[in-house]
């Protein structure tokens, strides 16, 4: 398409505001540029963190030379014509804004030749004032130089940062757009010295490889499509929502969100309730306060997504955002799942004295029960074998060098199922002691307890078979008055988790029901935490919300720390615990047990060295 001036009413349509905000935001601009016409290489030169100078190179179609002053103009673009088009946005810009505004701020020195035409075009542009257009020979693509950033706006001049700041910016640019498409190949130098180089074959997992080093890649699993998982599971069939790419085993977490790259068809975009979506999928596996670290490519049809919200396209709205979220959710979780061992109880270790001296739960026995002691114990060897298998499925995920069995020595990553345990005695009144293959354990009470309480009352809801009792006397509860609205609006999603409420006038309800579990409770003072948590207001997924108040149930109603238990009380609560799919952390994602291996104690006590 040629390049044209919007008109008018579009003009008026699009999100306005500044995008030209430090040097990094030129280097997105080009890049975004280059890629629209259909580059394989991108080549990004900076001098002094961008200040003094950015020059893009691609081999993309390139600009008409009739047209590449028209470029530079406001609201000219050869990417969208109609307010129809804005539904549907397939290119990365569509403002015809970028080219204006940093020329405007800069000396800009456009060299282009279209790929059709025999030669090429110079132009040159000073602080938004065209000083040469004239003809030139070269080989068909675009090389943008941007120098002297701001050098006529001091009041943007000084708001940036060090040439460290500014070189870290423009790093994270370059290398997420690697990300996003693996299949070019970008290069980026400061200061005349090559600091990245993707391959552009085409391969995530090689881009990952020299984004975050090969030590970080190696405990990282593929995700949806990368998987190699079934079409059916990537792609959610109602809705198109395709989810593919990288996320770090539970062990490499971080300290905050930053390390959650999200794309939406093709941009780089920061979204809190994508970035939460993958933070809920590792629920209960992270400790509170950790962050999972991946990298996350979602697709969805253009139409279903509006990226004309944010002057620098770095957020967009999806017009099913749950379903959206809960695919990205889905697709994480998948693979985490999958890629944690699940070893067999290895029977030598089953404890007789369990067996007998505790008579099976009255109800749901443990399915601890059946199991076979005549299993095979998994040696550790297989278990790590079978995980290495998982890791490297699918086809992004071809061998490297890195990855070669010589320098993969097995890591220890968290066996998702716990082995049968012999119970020694307790600790403090809070704490089980016990014995397993592996050592000594050591297993809060109170944390334990509230794992097999929430699994359980997960599993029920799941199935639609919560149990809700019926309180004797119905116990009335008066809340403040914003809190009455709030209570008001979920009482049935708290039907759903088994509390019948009813409003019974003014700011009073009327508790007639309770999970069967809570019964004991205080219920008053049980739903007022319950009303604090839906305060708390940053959960994005109804599914989330619910949680949370199960988490809460689980949390008030679990065995406290100090209460001296019987054996046959640890027998049950260690049994239950074993059969939890995730035994090893509390529903807040605190541990529920340490380990002390024995050849720790060895070390301990002097025996080995
Ligand atoms: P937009 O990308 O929103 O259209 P820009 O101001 O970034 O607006 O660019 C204006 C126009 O200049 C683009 O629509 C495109 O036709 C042309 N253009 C800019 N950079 C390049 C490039 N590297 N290769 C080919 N064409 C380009
Ligand atoms: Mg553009």
């Amino acid at each position: 398409m040629a390049i044209q001036l919007l008109p008018e009413d579009l003009v008026a349509r699009i999100a306005a505001g500044e995008v030209v905000e430090r040097p990094s935001s030129v280097v997105k601009e080009m890049i975004e540029n280059a890629i629209d016409a259909g580059a394989r290489d991108i080549r990004v030169e900076c001098v002094e963190g961008g200040r003094r100078l950015i020059r893009i190179a691609d081999d993309g179609s390139g600009i008409r030379a009739e047209e590449a002053a028209l470029a530079f103009a406001h609201h000219a673009t050869s990417k969208l014509r109609s307010v129809d088009d804005l539904s549907r946005i397939v290119t990365l810009g569509f403002r015809g804004e970028a080219l204006a505004s940093i020329a405007s701020v800069s000396q800009v020195t456009c060299a282009t030749r279209h790929i059709d035409e025999e030669t090429g075009a110079l132009v040159r542009i000073d602080n938004g004032k065209i000083m040469t257009h004239e003809r030139i020979g070269r080989p068909p693509g675009t090389t943008m130089t941007v120098e002297h950033l701001f050098a006529k706006v001091p009041a943007r001049l000084k708001f940036l940062k060090s040439v460290q700041t500014e070189r870290g910016h423009i790093d994270g640019i370059v290398t997420r757009y690697a990300m996003a498409y693996p299949h070019i190949r970008f290069t980026l130098t400061h200061d005349g010295r090559q600091s990245f180089q993707s391959l552009g074959n085409g391969n995530l997992r090689d881009v990952l490889l020299e984004v975050y080093g090969a030590p970080a890649v190696e405990k990282m699993i593929a995700v949806g499509d990368a998987a190699g998982a079934d079409a059916d599971q990537a792609r959610d069939a109602a809705t198109s929502i395709r989810v593919r790419g990288y996320a770090a085993l539970p062990e490499y977490d971080h300290a905050n969100r930053s390390k959650i790259t999200l794309f939406v068809n093709g941009r780089p975009v920061q979204d809190a309730k994508l970035a939460y979506a993958v933070i809920q999928a590792y629920h209960t596996l992270l400790m509170t306060g950790r962050y999972p670290v991946a990298v996350i490519v979602v697709d969805v049809p253009p139409e279903d997504v509006d990226v004309n919200v944010h002057p620098a396209k770095a957020e967009v709205r999806f017009r099913e955002a749950e379903a959206v979220f809960s695919a990205v959710q889905r697709a994480v979780r998948q693979a985490l799942l999958a890629a944690l061992p699940v070893p067999q109880p290895p029977s030598v270790f089953v404890d007789r004295r369990v067996e007998l001296n505790v008579s099976p739960p009255a109800a749901g026995a443990s399915p601890t029960a059946s199991r076979s002691p005549a299993q095979s114990p998994l040696s550790g060897a297989e278990t790590w074998e079978r995980v290495g298998i998982a890791r490297n499925a699918g086809p992004l995920a071809a061998p490297t060098a890195d990855a070669a069995p010589s320098s993969s020595i097995p890591q220890p990553i968290q066996n998702r199922q716990l082995p049968a345990l012999r119970i020694l005695g307790q600790l403090a009144a809070t704490y089980i002691i016990a014995e397993g293959p592996e050592g000594l354990y050591l297993i809060d009470q109170h944390a334990a307890h509230e794992r097999i309480l929430y699994e359980r009352m997960l599993a029920a809801r799941e199935l639609g078979q919560t149990a809700s009792q019926q309180l004797l006397d119905p116990v009335p509860v008066d809340v403040p008055a914003d809190s009455a609205r709030l209570l008001e609006a979920e009482l049935e999603m708290l039907q759903g988790l088994g509390f019948h409420i009813d409003p019974f006038g003014g700011n009073t309800f009327l508790v007639r029901a309770v999970p069967a579990v809570m019964v004991q409770d205080d219920i008053a003072a049980a739903l007022r935490e319950i009303i604090a948590d839906l305060e708390i207001g940053d959960a994005p997924l109804r599914r989330d919300l619910e949680a949370r108040v199960l988490r809460r149930v689980c949390k008030r109603m679990a065995i406290k720390a100090g209460r001296v238990l019987t054996y046959p009380e640890m027998a049950a609560l260690v049994r239950d615990l074993e059969s939890c799919e995730l035994p090893r952390t509390c529903p807040h994602g605190r541990p529920t047990m340490i380990q002390i291996g024995v050849s720790q104690l060895e070390r301990e006590f002097g025996r080995i060295v």
